[in-house]
């Protein structure tokens, strides 16, 4: 595991060359020892010594979940035991997919960490809240823990418990920092109101949020990240991970988009049709993370939708950046002209007084286009509700979609229909014609 600790600050030709013999090493490494890159590499007639740089990328295959889920362990690149842990993906459609980390990995997942949570200011000694489950499989977890005390701070492993327990150990400890998913925040800005205390009880100093993202795609703070940033400050800061390629992108103190680290990953947005995409438009996030050992991933497509900035931060580190998670790609909307995600409603939906649950609905309509119905749980049914949902959803979705209003009780039947233990706000009844 080699970190390079100043590669943020140096010119592009060194980066360049430093991620070229990274990406060589990793295809190297693919294709000797992991027999799903043997097989594909032979099948295309690839063969490890076509690269030579981060220039011959686009030549590689791209790999996708459902490759790994077709035949997970022939991504396993080590002998069984040289695997030190082995962690699961959530809240995705079909099997879970495991990846089997070494202690290599582990390693570079701290020094990964490590370097987001220096780039939002963490510093040695700072005390960090962590609110996200650290067990039951999950990586986030594991990777703030060891990010942060490879950092020098020191770390609250709370979890996942009841709002009560949180607030009384943020007010018994005073932690510098928390980190939560931004749904948790929310409800313990309610909780605080409620309960009359106020923000300055706690001293948090710094937000770190992982999961729905808190910025539209002009890096402005969106409702979700509004509610949080009105009730704690402007101290947040957004970073987005994913289990797969162990890695994750975080925001600096500028809030222009989530840092790469450039010698952990090299990141692509592809179309469609799978070709890159220049700076700035939006497509699926490709990731290949280098200095993988357990189970190296080449040019894996995420399925999330952002976009990417190549020029230099006004931090003043030259590290490729994303910009915010708009969506999942196979949640993309074509509706009236628009393309749209289902959380730009969702997002919209939050800002508004009197609703209380949701259900957004996609399906085909008799013109073969995607149409868009929202189900509203409100005790408020009159015209006037309607009229301003239309309106916010005019001004902040850009569309003007089917509203039906219902008793919040009925929306809660529909968000845990079929037994679902998650709600599904999403519910995608299209026709899919082409899969
Ligand atoms: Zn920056």
């Amino acid at each position: 595991m080699n970190v390079i600790d100043s590669i943020d600050k140096q010119p592009a030709d060194a980066v360049n060359n430093i991620q070229s013999d990274l990406l060589v090493q990793t295809v190297r490494h693919a294709y000797e020892n992991s027999p799903y890159y043997r097989r594909r590499f032979d099948d295309l007639g690839l063969s490890p010594s076509h690269i030579k740089g981060v220039e011959d990328l686009q030549k590689l295959p791209l790999t996708g979940r459902e490759d790994i889920q077709a035949d997970n362990w022939s991504f396993l690149a080590v002998p069984r035991h040289e695997i030190a842990e082995i962690v699961s993906t959530t809240g995705t459609t079909g099997n879970p997919v495991f990846i089997a980390m070494t202690g290599s990995d582990l390693d570079r997942l701290a020094c990964n960490e490590e370097k987001s949570f220096g780039y939002t200011g963490v510093e040695k000694g700072d005390v960090f809240h962590l609110a996200v489950t650290c067990d039951n499989l999950f990586i986030a977890g594991i990777a703030y823990y060891s990010g942060l005390i490879k950092l020098g701070a020191s770390v609250m492993r709370i979890g996942p418990q009841n709002i009560i327990r949180h607030l009384d150990l943020l007010k018994k400890i005073r932690p510098d920092g928390i980190v939560a998913v931004p749904s948790f925040m929310v409800h313990m800005a309610r909780r605080m109101k409620d309960s009359g205390v106020s923000p300055e009880e706690l001293g948090l100093k710094k937000i770190i949020l992982i999961g729905d993202s808190i910025r539209d795609v002009d890096f402005q703070t969106n409702t979700l990240g509004g509610i949080i940033e009105n009730a704690f400050g402007e101290i947040c800061y957004s970073t987005y991970g994913i289990t797969e390629a162990q890695l994750s992108f975080c925001e600096c103190g500028m809030r222009r988009g989530l840092h790469s680290h450039p010698d952990l990953v090299l990141a692509e947005i592809i179309d469609d049709d799978g070709a890159v995409l220049p700076d700035g438009e939006a497509g699926e996030l490709v990731l290949t993370p280098l200095q993988l050992k357990g189970m190296p991933l080449i040019r894996y497509k995420t399925g999330d939708v952002t976009f990417k900035i190549s020029e230099p931060c006004l931090c003043g580190r030259s590290s490729v950046r994303i910009g915010p998670i708009m969506g999942r790609k196979n949640h993309r909307l074509k509706f009236k002209g628009v393309t749209l995600y289902p959380k730009t409603i969702e997002n919209a939906l939050l800002g508004v007084k009197d609703v209380v649950n949701y259900q957004i609905e996609a399906f085909t309509g008799d013109d073969h286009a995607d149409n868009i119905m929202i189900r509203i749980g409100s005790h408020v049914s009159n015209g006037d509700f309607l009229t301003s949902l239309h309106d916010v959803l005019r001004a902040k979705a850009r569309v003007t979609p089917l509203v039906e209003l219902e008793r919040p009780e009925e929306i809660e039947k529909r968000l845990f229909e079929g037994g679902s233990r998650k709600p599904v706000t999403f519910k995608d009844r299209r026709l899919k014609l082409y899969e």
